[in-house]
């Protein structure tokens, strides 16, 4: 099968390599769509250490059961799927102690190492806890996108408590998880402003219902966001970009009792707060990891229809042009979710 391999730093290469064999627990898929992640752009560029060469990256795959192993039960032939990222063991302390399993001790991320190969090749495998059955009415490539959008997901419902049409929501970061944390705050019909400085994000997330777009280096953002919000502050703050500003700035717009979820990641990176805010708005601040495991209750929202998700999807390419993918999703915001399509 053809396989994309991360070899290096800047070095990846599309090889023949033999398909792989399905263990008795693991089914094989056909891979349909497999999403470009800024994790993935990160490690080719050197910028994320994640990974450990070589690797089969891809944690955002959808596609067809071609073959199952003798002791899948759930699972069949002909089936069509997406694969949580990771798999947890199931016996360390904090998978024992009812603790989430985005919190496993143990847990295998998938697209990151040899052994543990993600999406983007003909064929990967997967073990039947990670699986779900993508719901009918949605697409391979829509269906690619339950990563990503489960990271919004779990930090807006999981972490954060949710979101309700009387919240007041501002997202920082309009990358492709910002902006579908935008489409899943407007799934719950609570208004959104964007925060972002690069003009075409701004103008895609007000194509994709957000109610406001402000960008953070022209003028104060505090009063753009006090007038968005009939001067009280926003009751909900999804940090999606890692920035240090963008970090320090959501205790500035927050309100009073507001929540502010970080989910953005930049490495080993220490920013000032300014806690006081923090104290005398009496806000709470949570951390949020990933895509949390939580794929199917954004399955279920995606194939409702509420919004259309697939919007993000700005580019495609075939596994043979990835290198062009990695390339233009390496730019400054002139694409959004890249898809390539083996
Ligand atoms: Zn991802
Ligand atoms: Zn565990």
């Amino acid at each position: 099968m053809k396989a994309a391999i991360l070899r290096d730093v800047n070095d990846m290469r599309v090889e023949e390599i033999p398909a792989p064999e399905p263990a008795a627990d693991e089914v094989l898929v056909r891979v349909a769509a497999c999403g470009v992640c800024a994790t993935d752009v990160n490690m080719w560029r050197g910028t994320n250490l994640e990974g450990t060469f070589p690797f089969v990256p891809g944690h955002e795959w959808a596609g067809e059961i071609v073959e199952t192993g003798s002791e899948i039960t759930n699972f069949a032939v002909g089936d069509r799927v997406v694969g949580e990222v990771a798999e947890t063991c199931g016996v360390c302390a904090n998978c024992k102690g009812g603790l989430p399993p985005v919190s496993c001790l143990n847990v295998r991320y998938y697209g990151f190492s040899w052994q543990t190969p993600g999406g983007m090749a003909d064929y990967c495998t997967a073990k039947e806890p990670r699986l779900h059955k993508i719901p009918d009415n949605l697409s391979y490539e829509e269906a690619a996108l339950v990563e990503p959008v489960s990271i919004g997901y779990h930090g807006v419902w999981e972490t954060a408590g949710g979101v309700l049409p009387h919240d007041r929501v501002v997202i920082f970061g309009g990358g492709p998880i910002g902006m579908l944390t935008l489409l899943t705050c407007k799934a719950a019909g609570a208004p959104a402003a964007m925060v972002e400085p690069h003009p075409h994000r701004r103008d895609m997330a007000q194509e994709l219902g957000a109610d406001a777009a402000f960008d953070p280096l022209e003028g104060s953002l505090e009063e753009q966001v006090l007038e968005f919000t009939q001067g009280r502050g926003a009751s909900l703050v999804v940090e999606c970009s890692g920035n240090d500003a963008a970090r320090a700035a959501t205790l500035d717009v927050v309100g009073f009792r507001g929540r502010i979820v970080i989910i953005g990641i930049r490495a080993n990176r220490t920013v000032p707060l300014e806690l006081d805010k923090f104290v005398f708005k009496e806000v709470t601040m949570a951390g949020s990891d990933g895509s949390g495991f939580v794929f199917a209750k954004p399955l279920e929202l995606m194939s409702r229809r509420v919004v259309d998700f697939s919007k993000v999807i700005t580019h495609r390419f075939p596994l043979e042009e990835v290198n062009q993918a990695l390339e233009l999703g390496a730019g400054q915001g002139e694409s959004s979710k890249i898809m390539i399509v083996p």
